[in-house]
């Protein structure tokens, strides 16, 4: 267990499924070199496949007794889908316009989809998800190598990528199936939670982008932090798929409304929802009941008195309402650990051969000076 925690709350009834996160993510780290099918932060339809596909059938985790539980590794042709490009030189040049493979499948194959009969009560909302940094990753647990592991100073999980030699046992041991093969170079990748932004106060681009600013980050022991009244105080944020056993980080405010179905004749079932209570039990749990009640009577309070502390911190108005990150924090720990104050904290993932862009961008004389010159 790390000494601190970073936390992530994503709301869900603020997620339009626009993709910008996952944009904000693919752009900066996964759009080259072997990675092009990862996608480190993904927004899929619920109910459905999810990416990769029937991801939570594919075992992983940990059973009652704390044992980690055997897991299937996903098929790049069948459950993540070949990436595929188009010839867009094609369509200046008069010729006819064609992706580079047959796309038989990919994320969001079935976006918008949802399931019920339309327009009677057909239903789904977006459920957008990164790794969970857990607090007891099944993926580390899982390797061999003792490559993966997680930094003391806010609970980041990254691969050592020089340890790393490629097994794989680590994608069968997430039960989320959030870290990926990169065939290129044999070895095994996952969303880092954009640290290098993290350690200098800023937002990980997934969070910063998001345009339905649905986004908090901040450290679960700070009291005054976002995440920290959303889960602890008010109770509206809750891991996904706890059952797995490996305490997830990124929790979720479950979507609280949704519209009344249809009868036969085209009109309104009085009182009916479409949303079944049992598909939020079995992403969230039980205390899913707990936090809609919870967000109703906020809601209704908002709606008599004008007053709802909860209301207030959910609509975030202001861009930096969401974060609550602390460069000092990190400067801190850098000196202690005799570095300068810009420094990496932890530098065994960017020490790697293969982070090599990194470990150049940190590691000049004066870092303060490089900093700056990056900025620019
Ligand atoms: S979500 Fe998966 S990859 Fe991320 S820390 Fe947890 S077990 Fe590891
Ligand atoms: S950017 Fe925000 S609103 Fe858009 S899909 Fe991602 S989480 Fe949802």
């Amino acid at each position: 267990m790390s000494k601190r925690q970073l936390a992530m709350v994503i709301d869900l009834n603020k997620c339009i499924g626009c993709q910008t996160c996952t944009v904000a993510c693919k752009t900066q780290w996964t759009n080259r070199n072997g990675r092009e099918y990862m996608y480190w932060n993904n927004v899929e339809t619920y109910p459905g496949t999810g990416y990769p596909k029937n991801w939570m059938e594919l075992g992983g985790g940990f059973d009652t007794a704390g044992d980690l539980q055997p897991g299937i590794i996903p098929n790049l042709e069948t459950d993540y889908g070949v990436p595929w490009d188009y010839n867009y030189d094609a369509l200046l040049h008069g010729g006819s316009f064609e992706p580079n493979v047959e796309p038989t499948w990919g994320p969001n194959w079935d976006e918008d989809e949802g399931a019920g009969v339309f327009p009677q009560d057909n239903y789904f909302f977006y459920l957008p998800r990164i790794c969970n940094h857990c607090t007891n990753p099944g993926c580390l647990s899982a390797c061999p190598r003792d490559a993966i592991f997680k930094r003391e100073e806010d609970g980041v999980v990254l691969v050592d990528l020089d340890r790393c030699q490629g097994y794989r046992y680590c994608i069968a041991g997430c039960p989320y199936k959030k870290i990926y093969f990169n065939p290129k170079i044999s070895k095994s990748e996952k969303c880092i939670l954009c640290f290098p932004r993290i350690e200098q106060g800023l937002p990980p681009a997934c969070a910063q982008q998001c345009v339905g600013r649905t986004r908090f980050v901040g450290f679960l022991d700070d009291k005054d932090s976002q995440v920290y009244k959303l889960v602890h105080e008010y109770k509206v944020a809750l891991g996904l798929r706890t059952d797995y056993g490996t305490q997830p980080n990124v929790y979720y405010v479950p979507p609280t409304e949704s519209p009344a179905k249809f009868d036969a004749n085209g009109k309104i079932i009085e009182g009916s929802t479409r949303l079944p209570i049992g598909e939020l039990e079995k992403l969230f749990g039980e205390n899913v009941h707990h936090a809609i009640r919870t967000l109703r009577s906020e809601m209704k309070k908002r709606q008599e008195t004008g007053e709802s502390e909860l209301m207030d911190l959910l609509i975030a108005y202001q861009h930096q309402d969401m974060f609550r990150l602390d460069n000092n924090y990190y400067r801190k720990v850098a000196k202690d650990k005799g570095g300068y104050a810009l420094a990496p904290v932890d530098t065994r993932y960017i020490a790697g051969k293969y982070t090599k862009e990194s470990h150049t961008l940190y590691f000049t004389e004066d870092r303060d000076d490089d900093i700056k010159r990056h900025r620019k």
